[in-house]
Order: structure tokens, then sequence, then C-alpha cells
């Protein structure tokens, strides 16, 4: 049985955002404006104020995914696609929700392209393809590639770059594996890697514990498993003058910088993200 969203005063959104509120949904207004402008095709502030009429078969379906978000499920999850610069992401069980934090990991890799007049990105672990596809996107004269372990991710990925008409290579890898094409001609690496402490994995928010794939967010004991084996795989890709450019989670740039230091990546400098969190840290190749 789907409980029906009822209008009890003002808007729709807002009676569903009190039950959002009462199944303890955090930012429950935002998630209700967003579902009923995504089923009308408003604007978000549009839908806010939007007091019906809705017909049986949009109320229905408002109903059932204001009672799915209120089980915690994400909105990008129930709309099978997330917003991303100026992307539109189809996502699948393999893939991450792209994170606003990662909008500014893009940044950062602009940055250096314009800085450096790089030629040749390659983004490890890619996911849905958001850093991948934006950069070739918003840089294209840029070759980019990407990688990632999972064929699933993969085609999401592909699916991605096609409809953004953006011309990313992508290649099946375990990390950096079976790259040889690329040896020493990847000017920028960026990876947005699995960071999150196993034993931390259990005390995520629901959102994110019971719908971003575990692959996608295990970064072994300590959360750095993944930098480490960047830092150790990665050498032979690397053209002369080559940068990497790695997200982190929160508190771990200097254990980044310093494991990439310690072996051999100068540590050149990190990037906030729009929360003023530094969300990105900056090497040189060894
Ligand atoms: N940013 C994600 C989170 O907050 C983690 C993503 C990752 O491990 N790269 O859970």
């Amino acid at each position: 049985m789907v409980p029906a969203v009822r209008r009890t005063s003002g808007s729709l959104s807002s009676a569903a955002a009190e039950k959002l509120r009462q199944a303890g949904v955090p930012e429950p207004e935002a998630s209700a404006e967003v579902l009923l402008s995504e089923l009308l095709g408003m604007r978000r502030s549009e839908a806010s104020l939007y007091d019906g009429p809705l017909t049986d078969e949009h109320a229905a379906v408002y109903g059932a995914w204001i009672s799915r978000r209120g089980s915690r499920e994400p909105v990008q999850r129930i709309l099978g696609k997330a917003y991303f610069r100026n992307l539109t992401l189809n996502l699948s069980d393999s893939t991450l929700v792209p994170r606003a934090d990662t909008e500014s990991v893009v940044e950062a890799v602009l940055e250096r392209i314009d800085r450096r007049g790089f030629g040749r990105v390659l983004d490890v672990g890619t996911g849905s393809g958001a850093i991948a596809i934006s950069v070739s996107q918003e840089r294209p004269s840029c070759e980019v590639h990407a990688t990632d372990l999972s064929e699933a991710a993969l085609r999401t990925a592909r699916h991605n770059a096609d409809r953004a008409g953006a011309g990313v290579r992508f290649h099946a890898a375990d990390l950096l594996h079976g790259l040889d094409k690329l040896r020493g001609g990847v000017d920028l690496l960026v990876s947005n890697p699995p960071y999150v402490r196993t034993a931390d994995l259990v005390g995520l928010d629901p959102e994110v514990r019971a719908w971003d794939p575990a692959a996608a967010l295990d970064g072994g004991p300590d959360g750095l498993a993944f930098y480490r084996r960047i830092f150790r795989e990665a050498p032979p890709l690397l053209s002369r003058g080559a940068e990497l450019v790695l997200e982190v989670g929160d508190g771990q740039a200097a254990e980044v910088l310093g494991l990439g230091e310690a072996a051999g990546y100068p540590p050149l400098g990190t990037y906030p993200d729009l929360t003023g969190t530094t969300r990105a840290v900056l090497l040189g190749r060894p």
C-alpha cells in the first residue's frame, strides 16, 4: 500500500515534506520539491508553491516516490539520474551517486589543464563517468581516457558520454592495469577513489550505506589503500611534467600528500569544495 500524500495546508510539496520530516529524512523540503519538480517538469521554485491539481497517476507516482524517500532511498536513485555540472547522468547499482563535492575536483582539473596546457587526461575509477565526461565536454581539445573495474559501471558511463556527445575512451581495468597503450602519455591523472575506512561503512548515512556500491566506497582499513596503489602503479603511465589530482575524504589531505611524498610525488597544493573542506590534492610526478 502506498500512503497517499494528502494536502493538509499549503502546497503539495510542503505536505510531502512534513511526511519526510516525520520519517527523519534530512532536508525534507529539498527532496519533496525536487521530486515534484521532476514529476511535473517544473522549476523547483514553481514546484515548491504548487498546490494542485495532480492527475490520479501523478498523485500515485508522487506518493510512491515520497514513500521511497521516506525509507531513505536517495532522490537520485528514485529518479535514476543525477545532475553534475552541465550533465544529466544515468546511474546504476554499480555507480556512486556523483556528489556536488566532486564538481570542485573537476574545477581543479580544468585549472591545471588551462595552466599547463595538458592534452591527455586519465580518470581512474570513473563510475558514472562524471569527471571524465565533464572534462571532455568542458575542454574538448583534451583526449580523455577513463577506467573502471566494473563492466556495469562502464556501460552506464558510455551511455552517459554518448548522450553528452563526449568522446571519452573507456577501458575496463583494475585501477591502472593493462593500460600499456598509454605508457608515458598521461599528462593529468585524476581519481575519486574509494576512501571510506572499512570500519566506518556501517556508520554512513542510510542513503550512502544502503545505496552506493560498497566497492566505490571501501578504501580499506585506513581508507588509503587506493591512494597507495595509484602512487605505486602510476609512474610508467605518466608523461614528463604530469600531475595528479586526487579527491580525498574529510581530513585525509595531509595523509594522502604524505603518502605521495614518501613515494616521490612532490606535493603541489590542495583544493577546497564548496563548503570550504579540502576535497582534492595536487601532486607532481616522481
Ligand atoms: N564522498 C563519498 C561519501 O561521502 C565517498 C566517496 C568515495 O569514497 N570516493 O560517502
